[in-house]
C-alpha cells in the first residue's frame, strides 16, 4: 500500500442490515475504521453501500410497497447510521446518490468526477448508493450495487474493488446446499465461473447474489482492477485485505500493455451485462485489425442481454477477447443467426469495442 491509490469498497444489504431490519453498527464501525486507516495514509476511498430498501421494509407494513418508497424511507436511516458511526470513528463522510445517466452521459460523468475530486480535496469519504427512490425499475438504474460499484471503480481508475458481503467469498458449489463446498481463494478466469453460475441460475440471485458479483469482477479485472469478495461479518477482514493478506476470494486483474483511454473506461462503465458472444478465429483476426464484429463470425450466444448493453466477446475456449456495446439483444441475434442474410449484419461497431487480448 505504498503508492497513493484509490479503493472502492462496496457493502451489501445483508452485511449492514440484519434479518430483523436492524442496522449492524459494529460492521459499519469496523468498515469505517479500516477506511480511516487508508485515508490517513493519503489513499482515496469511495464507499458504496446498499441497505436502504431492506431498512425501508421495517418501516412499511404494506408488502406491496414500491422499491422507490422503501428506498426513500430507508436511505435516510442508512446514511444516519453511517454518519453516527463515522463521527465516533472520527471519519468525515459525504453522501450522494447515483443513477446510470450520471455515468453514461458524458457531461454528467465529468460533473461527477468534479464532485468526487472536490470531496477528496476536502478529505471527505464519498458514501454512495443508487438513487432507487427515483430510478428503481427503470432503464436509468444499475439494478444492483455490485454493477454500480464496478462502474464507479472503472470510472475512477480504482486499484481495487472490495465487495464486503455476508458470505466468505466464491465457492465451488452453493455452500447452502452442499456441505462439502469449498472456498475458491483466487480466480483468474472469471468468465468460466460466470458461465457456470449463469447455467445454474439465470435470475439475478445466482449463488447467493454471486451472479452480479461475478459480472462485476469480470469487467473490472478486464481493465486491470483487482476484485475481492470478503465476509464483512468477520471483524478485521477489510483491514486484512487492505494490507494484502489473503482473505475471501481475490479476482486477479488482467495485465494490460497499453493504458485504457478515458473514453474506453467510460464506455465500459455504462451497462454491464452477463452475456457473451462466442466467435470464430476469423472474427478474432478481424477484431485484432480493429474491425467491427459481424454476425457471420458468431458461433454462439451466451446469456441474456438487451441492445446497447456491454457484453464480452469470447473465443471457442470461452476465453475473453474483447468487450463492447452490442447493437442487438440476445433474442435478436439468435434470429439473425437463424436467418439467411448474415454477411453484412454488423453486431458491434469497432468504435465500441475494447480488446482485452
Ligand atoms: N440500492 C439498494 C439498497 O440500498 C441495494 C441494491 C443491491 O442490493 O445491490 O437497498
Amino acid at each position: 500500500m505504498s503508492e497513493k491509490e484509490l479503493f472502492v469498497v462496496k457493502v451489501g444489504s445483508n452485511t449492514v442490515v440484519d434479518d430483523n431490519g436492524e442496522i449492524r453498527t459494529s460492521v459499519i464501525q469496523d468498515i469505517l475504521s479500516s477506511i480511516k486507516e487508508l485515508a490517513d495514509n493519503d489513499h482515496r476511498v469511495i464507499l458504496v453501500t446498499s441497505g436502504a430498501v431492506k431498512l425501508g421494509r421495517k418501516e412499511i407494513s404494506d408488502p406491496a410497497a414500491s422499491l422507490s418508497s422503501l428506498a426513500s424511507i430507508g436511505q435516510v436511516r442508512l446514511f444516519g447510521a453511517y454518519l453516527q458511526e463515522a463521527e465516533k470513528c472520527n471519519v468525515s463522510i459525504a453522501q450522494f446518490l447515483l443513477a446510470r445517466p450520471y455515468i453514461v452521459e458524458r457531461k454528467h460523468f465529468l460533473n461527477l468526477q468534479k464532485t468526487v475530486r472536490g470531496l477528496f480535496a476536502n478529505k471527505k469519504i464519498p458514501v454512495i448508493n443508487e438513487n432507487d427512490a427515483l430510478v428503481a425499475n427503470t432503464d436509468w438504474s444499475f439494478g444492483d450495487n455490485d454493477s454500480l460499484a464496478a462502474a464507479v471503480a472503472i470510472a475512477f481508475e480504482a486499484k481495487k474493488l472490495i465487495i464486503v458481503s455476508h458470505i466468505d467469498g466464491l465457492f465451488n458449489a452453493d455452500p447452502q446446499d452442499e456441505r462439502e463446498a469449498k472456498l475458491i481463494p483466487s480466480v483468474t478466469d472469471v468468465n468460466a465461473e460466470l458461465l457456470k453460475c449463469a447455467s445454474k441460475n439465470t435470475s439475478s440471485g445466482g449463488r447467493g447474489g454471486m451472479f452480479s458479483k461475478l459480472k462485476a469482477a469480470r469487467i473490472i479485472t478486464a481493465v486491470g482492477i483487482q476484485g475481492h469478495i470478503i465476509n464483512g461479518s468477520v471483524q478485521g477482514n477489510l483491514r486484512k485485505v487492505m494490507h494484502g493478506e489473503s482473505v475471501g476470494t481475490v479476482f486477479l486483474p488482467r495485465k494490460r500493455k497499453d493504458k485504457i483511454s478515458n473514453r474506453d473506461r467510460w464506455l465500459l462503465a455504462a451497462k454491464n451485462s452477463a452475456g457473451s458472444l462466442e466467435v470464430d478465429n476469423g472474427a478474432i483476426d478481424a477484431l485484432k485489425k480493429g474491425k467491427s464484429l459481424l454476425a457471420v463470425g458468431v458461433k454462439k450466444v451466451h446469456g441474456q442481454f438487451g441492445a446497447k448493453e456491454i457484453i464480452e466477446i469470447v473465443d471457442t475456449n470461452k476465453q475473453g477477447v474483447a468487450f463492447g456495446i452490442v447493437d442487438f439483444s440476445n433474442k435478436e441475434i439468435d434470429s439473425i443467426l437463424d436467418g439467411n442474410d448474415l454477411y453484412g449484419k454488423l453486431l458491434m461497431h469497432s468504435d465500441n469495442i475494447l480488446r482485452i487480448a
